[in-house]
């Protein structure tokens, strides 16, 4: 059967065949195409139907695994919270594509998975957590997502919606920054690259994080916008490895490019860590980047989560 991963975003979706028969999973061929400017559901549905279609001939059986940047359901076939989207909280999205695609002779299981969890797995079958079982894979981009693997297995949660730690409330200051989630004091509106290109607009400086990130050590306004964005991540991630203890912490999306960012992060950290813990712990970047999702997608099909 063959196996087709799609992560869906908000600016892109990146999609692809993935072969599991080897010693790792190797993506066949992937294309990537710009997210529908309104990102309502009947544009989505269709964008994801048209991908599924480069893979999927009639006759095909196939299965289809969709990494969402939202909340899912613990069937993995509901969306709970697809936040920036429209007409999409509720929705069976894997049912809709399923019949859709039955009518053009195409048989296709569709599973949904939260877009980091699917980064998570990735990273874990071929990337930089390869051979680990004890791993968080954070993704630092438009929003904060994470995924955990504890003890060789995906953590779920009781209701699915383990590992949100975008979420955690890291503010000590809650009534400053509502999350567009509905709670307040959120890591992702703290310290994510959406938030830092929306005050970096606000004060003069380019609203775009790569060039306010190289402008750190010359600008005071920029090292001002970043220094507190810094200490909240690190906050953040030092209170997932007391909690977890993991072999890695694994930086990846697009805001994990800028150079210097994770030595930087590290050298944060370290004062909000327990001492026995600075030792061990282990921050380091993607292996494969945009890929881990799309492998991670793919490999839902077979559980390989479930090591
Ligand atoms: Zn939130």
């Amino acid at each position: 059967m063959k196996k087709i991963g799609i992560d869906l975003g908000g600016h892109t979706i990146a999609a692809g065949s993935v072969d599991f028969s080897g010693a790792a999973p190797q993506v066949l061929s992937a294309v990537t195409v710009p997210t529908p400017e309104n990102r309502d559901l009947l544009s989505v549905i269709h964008a994801l139907e048209e991908l599924i279609l480069l893979w999927a001939a009639p006759g095909d059986e196939c299965f289809v695994g969709i990494g969402i940047p939202g909340f899912v359901d613990s069937e993995r076939r509901r969306i709970l919270r697809l936040t920036n989207f429209s007409d999409c909280d509720g929705v069976v999205l894997g049912k809709i594509i399923s019949a859709n695609l039955k009518a053009r002779g195409v048989r296709v299981d569709v599973r949904l998975e939260n877009d980091a969890n699917c980064a998570a797995l990735g990273e874990g079958l071929a990337g930089a957590a390869r051979g680990m079982r004890d791993y968080v894979v954070l993704t630092l981009g438009t929003g904060i997502g994470a995924g955990i693997v504890a003890n060789g297995r995906l953590l779920t949660g009781a209701h699915g919606m383990a590992a949100e730690c975008g979420h955690m409330a890291v503010s000590g200051d809650p009534l400053l920054c509502r999350c567009g989630c509905g709670g307040w004091g959120h890591l992702e509106e703290l310290a994510s690259a959406d938030w830092i290109e929306r005050r970096a607009g606000a004060v003069g400086l380019p609203p775009i994080f790569r060039e306010v990130w190289e402008m750190r050590h010359t600008n005071t306004e920029a090292a001002a916008l970043l220094g507190p964005a810094l200490e909240a991540l690190a906050r953040g991630i030092s209170s997932l490895a007391v909690t977890l203890d993991p072999e890695a912490v694994i930086l990846s999306g697009g805001m994990s490019h800028a150079a210097g960012l994770a030595d930087e992060l590290r050298g944060r950290i370290e004062k909000y860590l327990p001492v026995p813990f600075r030792a061990v712990f282990i921050l380091k970047n993607s292996e494969i980047g945009g890929s881990a999702a799309v492998i991670g997608a793919a490999s839902l099909g077979q559980e390989m989560c479930k090591r």
